[in-house]
Order: structure tokens, then sequence, then C-alpha cells
């Protein structure tokens, strides 16, 4: 197929450029030409009247939930019958939003790795999924549905080379708890020791699988730093020098606003205090000081909504992160990188997040131009996922 695009956005530069012409063939993109020199083969061509840029990237989701109940997700799960009907319809929402490409942060009983397998072999229609499988947790602390609660080395080693062996992308620590809400800047407590934090990540690296790390406060993060993970999942209450390491060494941080905030409003948001809801609104104040803070001081930022959250819906949410990069400050070329290039390289992903020759024809046509109004990723006509399957003209 060949794609006229009148207007691109390549994920990477400055502006938009006009009239290009995309060859794809096998799910590749095998060509970028200038409109003026393309002559027409015997392709079909599909003329195209929007902006084309890079699919969305959401580096936080939880498949294994739904948004909107959280105890009912988790008794769903057992007998799990309805969960290939609740999952694929999840992943066609995501997709529909214009996310190509989701990372999910564990469940307990794998359906992340599940989903990844369902969409991999064309069962289900949805983005690519990058797995983390069941996180690494201790026994005893936060996270009991993300993963099993252990305690010995050699547990968290098994666990691990399980993973590794059953198709995960990448792992999933839960560090520290979740933020109380009774005091401000209070978490849950740290399960793991610095020195077991650094032999888990090591392991993890050793069997080639990138390290996301839960970690909110200043203790957690700075551990997280010091053990060298890859990604900082929530990271609330981050110090400005804790900002200014994040950025030294690279890590990429997915600040996940929604999770928090959005708990105003759902239904149960009823049933805080006005003191906890205060603490609420407080705590996403910060964060979003604290992005602006890590966007001048070139923190690589990725957009994850932690959909499944309370309150977080799949695919329908990811509109709404949006929005809360741009409240923090950041203006609408940073954001859209987040969202796009920045993203893919964050889920290890070199086939996406970029409009390249030899990537993926994963990209989205919508209204109107979004680095001039992040509204056009509302406006989505067309997501653009071609399986890589040989058939001929791609
Ligand atoms: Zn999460």
């Amino acid at each position: 197929m060949d794609v006229v695009a009148p207007r691109l956005w390549d994920g990477k530069g400055e502006g938009l450029v006009e009239d290009r012409v995309l060859l794809i063939r096998n799910g590749k993109i095998k060509g970028i030409l200038p409109l003026e020199v393309y002559e027409p083969g015997p392709c079909p061509l599909l003329k195209l009247e929007g902006t084309l840029m890079p699919g969305l990237v959401d580096a936080h989701v939880h498949l294994s939930l739904d948004g909107k109940d959280f105890k009912q997700s988790i008794e769903r799960w057992y007998p799990p019958q309805d969960m290939w009907r609740v999952i694929t319809q999840e992943l066609w929402d995501t997709l529909k939003a214009g996310v190509v490409a989701i990372r999910d942060g564990s469940d307990g009983l794998n359906w992340n790795l599940e989903a990844k397998k369902w969409v991999a072999a064309g069962q289900a229609v949805g983005p690519v999924v990058v797995a983390t499988g069941r996180a690494l947790r201790r026994k005893g602390y936060y996270g009991t549905f993300l993963g099993p609660g252990l305690e010995r080395r050699e547990e968290w080693e098994d666990l691990l080379k399980d993973q590794a062996a059953g198709g995960c992308d990448q792992v999933k620590i839960v560090l520290s708890g979740l933020i109380t809400f009774r005091r401000y800047g209070e978490v849950g407590p740290v399960q793991f020791s610095l020195e077991e934090l650094s032999w888990l990540v090591r392991r993890a690296h050793a069997l080639g699988l990138k390290v996301m790390v839960h970690a909110n406060g200043p203790q957690a993060l700075e551990m997280a730093l010091d053990a060298g993970v890859d990604s900082i999942e929530h990271g609330y209450f981050a110090t400005e020098e804790l900002l200014s390491r994040m950025a030294e060494q690279g890590v990429y941080w997915c600040p996940t606003v929604a999770a928090v905030i959005n708990r105003l409003k759902v239904r149960k948001a009823e049933e805080y205090s006005p003191h906890q809801k205060d603490i609420i609104k407080r705590t996403c104040e910060s964060q979003l000081g604290n992005m602006y803070k890590a966007h001048r001081i070139g923190v690589r930022m990725v957009l994850g909504t932690d959909a499944g959250a309370p309150g977080v819906y799949h695919g329908r949410s990811y509109g709404e992160e949006v929005n809360y990069f741009k409240e923090a400050g950041l203006d609408n070329l940073s954001i859209l990188k987040a969202a796009t290039s920045l993203g893919a390289a964050c889920l290890g992903l070199k086939d996406l997040g970029t409009i390249e020759e030899g990537k993926s024809a994963c990209f989205v046509e919508l209204e109107g131009d979004p680095l001039a109004d992040l509204q056009a990723l509302k406006k989505i006509n067309r997501v653009f996922y071609f399986q890589p399957i040989p058939c001929g003209y791609g």
C-alpha cells in the first residue's frame, strides 16, 4: 500500500512536513518520498486528508483491571472465562484511541502475558503488549494483586527465570507502597534493602530484562536510582536532587498523574474526607510541579496512564494524561515525544515511535495539527496498524 499524507510529523522533528508518500510493504515503511517525485505503481493507493504521526505509546497499564471496580476486577480472575472478553475489549478500546503499544505493569495471574500472546498470534486485535508478567514483591507488603509475596532470594531468582523463559519483556519491582492520603507525603513502606534491590536489578539485566520500578517517596526513589533501574513508575514526592539524578542517569520517568487525581472523579470519591481530598489535590499539584522541573533539566519522561487504576479507563484515559502533561507546563512537542518516540524507547520497541524507513507501519491519522493543538489527538480518523505478515503489497 502507498499512503499519501498531506502533512506528517515523524515523532522527532520540530514541525510538520508536507506532501509525503509512504511506501508500505509487508507491514514496514519501505520508503518515504516527496509527493512530487512519486510515481504510482501497482500498489493500492490511499490518499489521506489529515495529519499522519506515529502511533501513541502508553508506558503503564494493567489489562487485568477495568478501572471501574477494583474488587470486581479481581473477582473476575476466578474463574477466568470472562477475561478474554474483558481484555480483548480493553485492547480494542486502547487501539481505537491511537495507542499502538502498551507496557503492562503486572498482575498476579499473568493476564498481561496472555494478552501479549493473543495479540502477537493475531487472536486479538490490539496494541503491541510489552509484558512484565508477575511483579517482584515481598510477602506482607503492598501489591498482592501484582505478584506473589516472596521472601527469599531463591524464590525471586526462580520467578525472574520463569518470567524470562515465559516471554516477558521487562520486570516490574514493587519497591514502595502506595501514597496513603492520610498525611501529605506519606507512602507505604519500602520492601527491599538497597543490596537486595541492586541484586534483583543485576539478575534481571543478566536475563535481558529491563526493570520498571514502582517507587514513591525520596527513600524509595533514591534506592531505585542507586540500584540502576531503567524506569521509575509514579515517582511522587521526588526532590530536586533526585530529579537531577534521573536526568544524569537517563532513567525514564512515568509520572502517572491520572492514577491519583482521578480518584476524586470516581463514585468512591465520596468516601474521602475533605482532609484526604485536600491531600490528593496537593499531591497532584506537587507532581505537576516536579514534572515541569524534570522537563526543564532533561529527564526522559514518558506518558503512562496506569489504566485499570480507579477511574482510569483503558484507551480514553490517554487524552486525560496528555492534558495533565500540558497542565504541568510542558510544550506540545515535548509531550508528543513523550507519547511516541520516548515511550517506544522506554518500552524497548525499536520498530515503533517514529515514522522512518524500516520501521513498522503503525501510525495514526488525525484531524488538525497536534503540534499546534493537542486536542487533535482526540480526533483520530484512522489507526494504521499492520501486522508484519508477508502478504505481497502489505
Ligand atoms: Zn500500575
